[in-house]
């Protein structure tokens, strides 16, 4: 009995004492699934961003919650399905209007992590909502540097009162930013992990590249003078500087010994929107804004040196909004448990501890309801607009080109009744989209 006892006690003493990891979240904005070197991208070398893939392992149906960029973060932050607290749509800008973003009530991950002791930052694009109560530093995060809307102009430009010229702030205070952005979240991420390095830390570092405006510096440009579409060159030149700034930060990783402490994940917001950045999807139907894979099947992959396996693939379906779950098991954090939570800690299936799949299904939705989208195994149904339901097996045909919906009706039926079951728990968008802005006129200065 006594020796149970100290078994226990020991045990017990063994997890407190645990290390817990530093959690690092990089997020790109409308990257392409085929644009980085490990889904295959020829054209524009992604050397840093591999690595992660290559050091830790690849998600090879990674998915987000959503096909474009607010929903997918509010669906990360708060780790389920942001149709369940009508964020389903992009928020206006308007420092004026509380209700326009990441509803008041919901619990960020980095919420949790900092009552767990955590060090908790987020550098670059928020887009969860421009009034004061719904800033970063009020959503959980102790440090914040970036941008509040759903973009910016890239090169330093007369303060503006516009969504894409209003100031940087760090935390609530505008600042005269004077670097390329992309160039200056590098080196605010690697500066908080050096301003860190003997706590345990949660970085949330989200990109705005390669989202447009296309505008690249002479640096960046210099390196893709074989690609004679401009579009493409300036996006190349983007996702380049974008992938330095990864290195800076996993560099930063490396040089106080932090690899083995700190699991870092890697995906993009959305898949890529082809025609306005000249992003590509490669073999995946479709684009942002669309629930074919090209919409929402993104660059996903993950590293935490000494625990997952190097270059491993993770072949079943996993979603933005298992983040939370995962770095909130990984640190010991406390998962709210007065609310639904859809996301499912990866890690015990990715270390081969756990049989099975963490999702049977995954669901999507639109517009309140102009599109859904449901996978369940290598199935996968689509309803897009007032269409006729389509069926896809993504193993045999994986871009989607071959309609099974009548050969298979069985199966069309299923995944329409757990479709329905699912949307009856969601709520109607709170706000709609804001009418597309005019795109920036300026040329992009050199
Ligand atoms: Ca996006």
């Amino acid at each position: 009995m006594t020796r149970i006892v100290a078994v226990l006690v020991a045990a017990l003493l063994g997890w407190q004492e645990r290390p817990r990891p530093n959690l690092i979240i990089i997020l790109a904005d409308d990257l392409g699934y085929a644009d980085v070197g490990f889904n295959g991208c020829k054209d524009i070398p992604t050397p840093h961003i591999d690595s992660i893939a290559r050091n830790g392992m690849r998600f090879a149906s990674g998915y987000v919650s959503h096909p474009f960029c607010s929903p997918t973060r509010a669906g990360l932050l708060a780790g389920r399905y942001q149709q369940r607290f009508g964020h389903e749509n992009n928020p206006k800008y308007d420092p004026n209007d509380a209700k326009l973003g990441l509803p008041a009530g919901e619990i960020t991950i980095a919420q949790v992590l900092r009552e767990a002791g955590y060090v908790t930052g987020a550098v670059g694009k928020w887009h969860l909502g421009a009034a004061p109560g719904l800033h970063p530093n009020a959503r959980g995060f102790d440090d914040y540097f970036g941008l509040i809307g759903g973009g910016h102009q890239y090169m330093p430009v007369p303060r503006g009162a516009a969504e894409y010229t209003i100031p940087i702030q760090r935390n609530r205070e505008p600042v005269e930013e004077r670097e390329y952005l992309t160039d200056a979240l590098g080196r605010e991420a690697e500066a908080f992990v050096e301003r860190h390095a003997a706590k345990p830390f949660f970085l949330y570092l989200a990109f705005n590249a390669p989202h447009t405006p296309l505008q690249a510096t002479e640096k960046y440009l210099a390196r893709f003078a074989g690609i004679a579409d401009p579009k493409r060159r300036s996006y190349a030149a983007m996702v380049s500087a974008m992938d330095d700034a990864v290195g800076r930060l996993l560099e930063a990783l490396r040089a106080r010994k932090l690899e083995e402490k700190t699991l870092v994940f890697f995906l993009s917001d959305n898949g890529g929107p082809i025609e306005p950045n000249a992003s590509s999807n490669g073999p995946l139907r479709g684009k942002k804004g669309q629930l074919y894979e090209g919409g929402i099947h993104v660059p996903f992959a993950a590293q935490w040196r000494g625990t997952l396996p190097e270059g491993g693939v993770f072949e079943a379906q996993v979603c933005s909004i298992d983040l939370f779950a995962t770095c909130a098991a990984a640190s010991g954090a406390k998962v709210p448990r007065d609310r639904r939570m859809d996301g499912v800690d990866l890690l015990p299936f990715v270390l081969g501890r756990k049989e099975g799949v963490p999702h049977d299904r995954l669901f999507w939705r639109t517009g309140g309801g102009q599109s859904f989208a449901v996978r369940q195994g290598d199935f996968k149904l689509v309803r897009s607009g007032d269409g006729q339901p389509q069926l896809f097996d993504l193993r045999a045909d994986p871009g989607e080109l071959r309609d099974l919906a009548s050969e298979r009706p069985g199966i069309a039926m299923e995944l329409s009744a757990a479709l329905a079951a699912w949307n009856a728990e969601l709520v109607p968008p709170l706000f709609e989209n804001p009418r597309p802005a005019p795109a920036p006129s300026r040329k992009p200065p050199r």
